[in-house]
């Protein structure tokens, strides 16, 4: 089940992080008399009862305070709204909290208030969370009984004795959905295209290997990658495949956004950050002027998309799905065509009309 964001807001000193801790039985956030004790908004996965399932619990920096740290703690308190399923405000009686209660309604996010104690508020927040649907990160595009290569690049951007969580999820889920999964890396690929017989039903690929794995499997066997299974999963990928188009109309002078869904420290490799920038640029070669491309990570998502003709986002793994959406919804309604990397980089090596999408 996807992990659900459940966001604790409040003016500072309301007892948000008090209340965080309660949920978890832990002491997750500092608890202080000090007003503003909170200041980065402060980030626990837990297990909830009553159906609500995995969850993030986030106690923000809360509101209501003045100067410019004051403002910055709204700022990041702000940032927080868009990947948030249901919000808990803590009211104080402060006019604040109507204004905030309204922004966190006209975002389209449920409110609840937390009740005299725990067990009441989980019963509140679980009520409140919008239906949700299991989604496949695989789709239609398997069936029980097939067999499934995935290919996994353990190069200098991988975590060292780990695989990352979007492998894994993938590698749980057909195990649960009754398929044989046989990983490999691109480099032993064609060992295990041979150790497998006949050819696979699907083939799962790390999208920065697109081309070389398209080279050496069958023409008729169905290629997708990791990030393309986090669109589908997350966001809307026909959306994304749409948006990938803009990247043959990009000319000299034009803006791109590549927007992180989390803040992990990049490798000197990085996908977001180096190859994809690389790429475009290597596309508009010999066009004067060439394009600006801009980094947003975390919950730096910029407010105003305007100025960009193009955004090209991260797998968002680490994130929610009503996070990505929102950033969709944005990035739709600023008319900006919105893609992600897998997909990008689909568009870029000239195979996207080869992937499948789930
Ligand atoms: S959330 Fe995005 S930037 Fe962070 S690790 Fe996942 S794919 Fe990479």
């Amino acid at each position: 089940m996807e992990r659900v964001q459940i966001a604790f807001f409040g003016r500072t000193n309301s007892g948000k992080s008090t209340l965080v801790n309660a949920i978890c039985g832990q002491q997750v956030s500092l608890v202080s008399d000090v007003p503003g004790t909170t200041t980065d908004p402060v980030r626990k996965l837990v297990e909830l009862p009553y159906g609500i399932g995995p969850a993030v619990l986030v106690d923000t920096a809360g509101y209501g305070d003045e100067g410019e740290l004051g403002a910055q703690r709204e700022r990041l308190t702000r940032q927080v709204i868009d990947g948030t399923d249901v919000a808990v405000l803590l009211r104080t009686g402060h006019p604040a909290d109507d204004r905030w209660e309204r922004l966190l309604r006209d975002a389209g996010v449920p409110v609840v208030f937390p009740g005299p104690d725990r067990e009441s508020i989980l019963k509140s927040i679980a009520e409140a969370l919008p239906p949700r649907e299991k989604r496949f990160l695989t789709g239609r595009l398997v069936q029980k009984g097939s067999r499934v290569l995935l290919v996994m690049p353990q190069d200098s951007e991988a975590p060292e004795g780990r695989i990352i969580l979007p492998q894994v999820q993938v590698i749980r889920e057909l195990l649960d959905r009754g398929c044989t999964a046989v990983c490999c890396t691109p480099e032993s690929l064609h060992g295990s295209l041979k150790a497998l017989g006949a050819a696979p039903d699907l083939v799962i690929t790390d999208s920065q290997v697109f081309t070389e794995v398209d080279m050496a499997i069958p023409r008729e066997t169905p290629l997708t990658s990791f990030s393309v299974l986090l669109a589908g999963a997350k966001g809307d990928v026909r959306v994304l495949v749409e948006g990938a188009a803009a990247i043959d109309r990009l000319k000299p002078g034009d803006r791109v956004l590549i927007a992180e869904a989390c803040s992990h420290v990049p490798a000197s490799e990085d996908i977001g950050r180096v190859k994809i920038p690389a790429l475009l640029m290597k596309k508009m070669a010999g066009q004067a002027g060439g394009l600006k491309v801009d980094i947003a990570a975390g919950n730096d998502f910029p407010e105003d998309l305007r100025p960009y003709s193009l955004i090209i986002h991260c797998g968002a793994c680490v994130a929610t799905g009503t996070l990505v959406m929102s950033r969709i919804k944005k990035a739709l309604r600023a008319g900006v065509p919105i893609t992600n990397y897998g997909i990008a980089l689909a568009k870029l090596k000239g195979i996207i009309d080869r992937i499948s999408i789930p």
